[in-house]
């Protein structure tokens, strides 16, 4: 299961501590926005969502299948997924460059790969 559950979990503490201390200034869930990001630089109209791999079903190893209840969770980590992407294209469609970083990638090893695609993705050099 997800360790992201709420807000000012770990892997999301971790990111932000790494932002502030190289200079990056930002918000915090803006709840005006569609799906509440959970970093944003309005100055630079970017923002950044934190997934957590279980909720947002990401492709990795650490998403699997509940053994139990198999149907409830397809229905409610489906819901999740579709609404990640309404939010998403919302976000776009109003002018927002959105990242989203996956739990993952904080927990992993390679974080100076994740920071390296932050920092791009702020300046401006991010390729999806
Ligand atoms: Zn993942």
């Amino acid at each position: 299961m997800s360790r992201i559950k709420g807000r000012d979990t770990r892997p999301e503490m971790l990111i932000r501590k790494w932002l502030w201390a190289s200079g990056y200034r930002y918000r915090l869930h803006k709840k005006d926005l569609p799906g509440k990001p959970d970093i944003v630089f309005p100055g630079r109209k970017k923002l950044i969502f934190i997934h957590g791999c279980f909720w947002h079903r990401h492709e990795c190893n650490y998403f699997q299948w509940p053994e139990t209840n198999r149907d409830f969770w397809k229905q409610k980590i489906g819901e999740t997924v579709k609404r990640d992407q309404r939010n998403y294209e919302k976000l776009t469609s109003s002018g927002w460059d959105c990242m989203t970083i996956w739990e993952c990638e904080i927990t992993g090893n390679e974080n100076n790969k994740l920071r390296e695609k932050v920092k791009k993705f702020l300046i401006g050099e991010y390729i999806k």
